[in-house]
C-alpha cells in the first residue's frame, strides 16, 4: 500500500511535470515548424554594419532572404528564430558591406600596362586614343568587363559606377555574373568608337535607361566626359536626360591644373562655377576627381548636394594633384572612393584605394590625424553609396537593405593581431586576398575565392590573345 500510495502520490506530483514537459516538447516542435525560412544564414561572424552608429557585433548572424537582410543578431537567438537552406560558418571571419567603387572605366583594363610613366596628354593622345579607336569594340568591351568583374569581386567590390562605350555589354556581363552596376555611356564632343556624334550616344543612353529600368542589380546612368571636352549644349542636354529619368549624372571635374587654366581662359571661372552656371549641379551629380576645388567650389557642391568620386591612385600616377578631401569632408560634402580605369591605376582594387587615400592625405597635410581609418571605410562603403544615390539600398548592413556583403578571413598573418579598431585592420593591414566570399543581392557570387558565374581561366586566355595582337600591331605607337 505504502508503495502503491507512494507511486500514486508520486504520479499525482509527476502529472503536472509531465504536462509541462509535453507542452514544452510541443513548443519545441512548434518553434521548429514556426521558424522563419530564409535563404542564407551567416553565423558566428564578427559583423561590421557601417550603420549610422557604426554598430559592430561579435559572434553574430546575418539572415538573408529574397535578396534582403532579414535580421542581424546574436547567433544563439537567431538560431532559435530562423532556418535556412544554406548556413555559412563565419567563425574567425568578418562580415561587412561590399565596397563601392564610385568611378571607373572597366574595359580600359585591356590596356593595363600598355603605356605607363607618361604625362597625361602624351598618354592620352599618343597611346590611349589610337588604341581605343582601333580596339574598342562591343566584343572587347564585353571581354574587358568580364575581366574587370572577376578582379573586382576578388577584391571585395560589390558595385561599380562605370563610364565607357558599348555600355550595354557591361550591363549584360554584370547581369550574368550577378554584380551590381551603374553603367553610363560616355558622351563627348567628338566621334568615338560607337558614335559619330554625341546625339547618337544620347539616344543609345536613353534606350539603355528604358531597357534596364527596374532591374534588380543594373542601373543605367548618364555620363559626359568633362567640361573641357564637351560643349555646354551637350552637358545641359545630358543633364536634362538624367533629370528626366532620375538617374546618376557623371562628369570628370577639375582633374588637372591644365583644365583649370583652360576653363578659366574660356569661361572666366572654375569648372565647378561653370557647371553651376549651366544649372547642372544637383543631388544626382557624381563629379570624378575634384582635385582643384576652391573653398567656393566646395560650398557650391555642398549647397547643391553634389558628390565627388575621389581617385587617389590615378591622381598620383598621372601627377594630377591631390584633392582637398579633408576640407570637403569637413564642409559636409559627399565623397566616395574610386579606382578610375585600370589603365591609369593600374588595378580596380578598393583595398589599395583605401590604403592610398589614408596615407596620401596624411602626407600632404602633414597631419597624421586626418582621414582616419573609419572615415576611409565610410568613404568606401556608406558614403560611396550616398554619392551614388543608393544609400537606402546598399552601403551598410541593416534590416531591409540589400544583402551586398563580404565575408573576410581575419585569421591571417598580415592582419593579426586585431585590437579594438577593426577599421585600422581593414585600411592599413588587410589586402584584398583576405576576401573569401562575396554576396550581392542575396546571392553568392564568389564562394571561397571562386567567382561562380564565369570561367576565369577562359577569360584570362582570351585577354592574353587580344593583348598579343595589340602588342604585335605595327600601326600603334610603341
Ligand atoms: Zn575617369
Amino acid at each position: 500500500m505504502k508503495t502503491f500510495f507512494g507511486i500514486k502520490n508520486n504520479l499525482r506530483l509527476l502529472l503536472p511535470v509531465l504536462f509541462i514537459m509535453s507542452i514544452s516538447a510541443g513548443c519545441t516542435s512548434n518553434n521548429k515548424s514556426e521558424k522563419v525560412s530564409a535563404d542564407i544564414i551567416i553565423e558566428h561572424a564578427q559583423v561590421l554594419t557601417m550603420d549610422s552608429n557604426h554598430s559592430q557585433y561579435d559572434n553574430s548572424s546575418v539572415v538573408i532572404k529574397q535578396g534582403r537582410i532579414l535580421d542581424i543578431g546574436p547567433t544563439d537567438s537567431i538560431a532559435l528564430k530562423y532556418k535556412a537552406s544554406r548556413t555559412i560558418d563565419a567563425t574567425g571571419k568578418l562580415v561587412m558591406p561590399g565596397l563601392v567603387n564610385t568611378h571607373t572605366h572597366i574595359p580600359m583594363n585591356l590596356f593595363r600596362g600598355y603605356s605607363d610613366d607618361q604625362n597625361l596628354q602624351d598618354w592620352l593622345h599618343k597611346y590611349i586614343f589610337p588604341l581605343e579607336a582601333k580596339y574598342v569594340t562591343a566584343r572587347n568591351v564585353r571581354l574587358g568587363a568580364q575581366l574587370a568583374m572577376i578582379e573586382m569581386l576578388k577584391s571585395g567590390t560589390t558595385i561599380f559606377n562605370d563610364m565607357y562605350f558599348y555600355e550595354d555589354e557591361a550591363a549584360k556581363v554584370a547581369k550574368e555574373i550577378g554584380m551590381r552596376a551603374i553603367v553610363c555611356e560616355s558622351m563627348i564632343s567628338f566621334p568615338v568608337a560607337n558614335a559619330k556624334t554625341y546625339k547618337e550616344s544620347m539616344a543609345y543612353t536613353e534606350k539603355l535607361i528604358k531597357k534596364w529600368k527596374g532591374d534588380s542589380i543594373v542601373t543605367v546612368g548618364v555620363a559626359v566626359h568633362s567640361p573641357y571636352t564637351c560643349t555646354s549644349e551637350l552637358i545641359k542636354e545630358a543633364w536634362a536626360l538624367a533629370h528626366k529619368y532620375n538617374v546618376p549624372f557623371n562628369i570628370h571635374v577639375a582633374e588637372t591644373q591644365w583644365e583649370i587654366d583652360s576653363i578659366q581662359k574660356t569661361f572666366h571661372c572654375t569648372p565647378v562655377e561653370y557647371l553651376n552656371k549651366l544649372g547642372v549641379l544637383s543631388e544626382n551629380v557624381i563629379a570624378a576627381h575634384c582635385v582643384y576645388l576652391t573653398d567656393n567650389d566646395i560650398a557650391i557642391m555642398v549647397e547643391k548636394k553634389a558628390g565627388a568620386a575621389h581617385n587617389p591612385e590615378c591622381n598620383m600616377k598621372l601627377s594630377s594633384g591631390v584633392a582637398p578631401v579633408p576640407a570637403m569632408l569637413k564642409k559636409g560634402m559627399k565623397v566616395g572612393l574610386g579606382t578610375d580605369g585600370a589603365a591609369s591605376n593600374n588595378n580596380l582594387d578598393m583595398f589599395q584605394a583605401m590604403y592610398t587615400a589614408a596615407l596620401l592625405h596624411k602626407l600632404t597635410s602633414k597631419e597624421p590625424t586626418v582621414m582616419n581609418a573609419q572615415e576611409v571605410v565610410d568613404m568606401a562603403t556608406i558614403n560611396g553609396a550616398k554619392v551614388l544615390g543608393m544609400d537606402k539600398l546598399i552601403g551598410s548592413l541593416e534590416k531591409g537593405k540589400s544583402a551586398d556583403l563580404l565575408i573576410i578571413d581575419l585569421k591571417r598573418p598580415e592582419i593579426y593581431p586585431i585590437y579594438k579598431n577593426i577599421y585600422s585592420s581593414i585600411v592599413y593591414s588587410m589586402n584584398s586576398s583576405a576576401v573569401n566570399t562575396v554576396i550581392i543581392n542575396g546571392k553568392i557570387v564568389m564562394d571561397n575565392r571562386k567567382v561562380l558565374n564565369i570561367d576565369e581561366n577562359k577569360v584570362l586566355e582570351q585577354v592574353k590573345l587580344l593583348a598579343d595582337s595589340i602588342a604585335n600591331d605595327k600601326s600603334l605607337a610603341k
